[in-house]
């Protein structure tokens, strides 16, 4: 059976882009008999604000969707620490003590996500007195996992390759897991079969992919889909309060008819699909 989910963090205000994926995941789980799922991803305590998830279901609603929800990350911590343990004791992981701003220091190369790890505290002894986090060696993730595929039902098969982002960050500083590790427990507890977001998270899934693999978890499928872009060329982001769902909702748009409009394609006011 298909299983699909929509995943938002309450760090800030649903917006279309969030309408289309949550459509996307919803429709396709509808059409193949399959379960929709909702997670909250409240892995980032300081940013998240609990009021906002009351907000995200209002909003779904709203779009007339219908879901199952599951329970949101911060409930899921001992999950994540187990398999952090999992792949410390495999020698997967190091610390890294390294700030932001040290790391611009470096002038790093630019991935797809930003700044690219350039390594620095990899084989070096840390300060035990600073707080750390926990990278990914990518070099020993690719070498004892081998060559892996994934499948993404619109861009066809894959082969994972970790090296472009670098020493990802798999426990942050501040919290148990980062939104690598969390998501890719996440869907395998939920059951989800079919992961779709949108295509600003490719390389991300490359991370997940090789997390499955040294994690033994089952691998679903993915479908990244287009992004939206507002007339100034820039993808939507969570900033703009005025252009939120819960805003239209609030002025007493229709949400239902929204909803038809976005799976027509048909985007408001010189919003653009755009497919990588
Ligand atoms: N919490 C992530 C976000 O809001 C979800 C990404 C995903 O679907 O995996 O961007
Ligand atoms: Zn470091």
């Amino acid at each position: 059976m298909t299983v699909t989910r929509f995943a938002p963090s309450p760090n800030g205000s649903l917006h279309l882009g969030h309408a289309f994926a949550a459509i996307t995941a919803h429709d396709i789980a509808r059409k193949r008999g399959g379960r929709f799922l909702l997670r909250i991803e409240d892995i980032d305590g300081a940013r998240s604000r609990p009021e906002l998830a009351d907000e995200f279901r209002r909003d779904l609603e709203w779009l007339g969707l219908e879901w199952e929800e599951v329970p949101a990350q911060s409930t899921r911590l001992e999950s994540y620490e187990e398999a952090a343990r999992e792949l410390l004791h495999a020698e997967l992981l190091y610390p890294c003590t390294c700030t932001r701003a040290e790391i611009e220091a470096l002038e790093p190369r630019m991935g797809p996500e930003g700044m690219i790890y350039p390594g620095t505290c990899r084989g070096m002894q840390v300060d035990p007195e600073k707080s750390a986090a926990l990278r990914l060696d990518v070099d020993q993730a690719m070498a004892r996992v081998g060559k892996l595929f994934w499948e993404d039902e619109l861009a066809g098969r894959l082969v994972a390759n970790l090296r472009e982002g670098g020493d990802v960050v798999i426990v942050r500083k501040d919290a148990p897991a980062s939104y690598h590790l969390a998501a890719t427990l996440d869907d395998a507890a939920d059951g989800v079969t079919l992961v779709t977001r949108g295509q600003d998270l490719f390389p991300a899934t490359h991370v997940h992919r090789v997390l499955q693999a040294l994690l033994g978890l089952p691998v679903p499928t993915w479908h990244h889909h287009g992004l939206l872009f507002d007339p100034t060329g820039q993808k939507l982001a969570k900033r703009r309060h005025s252009a939120s769902l819960a805003h239209r909702r609030q002025a007493g748009e229709d949400g239902v008819l929204l909803a038809e409009q976005l799976r027509l394609h048909r985007f408001p006011s010189g919003i653009s699909l755009v497919n990588a």
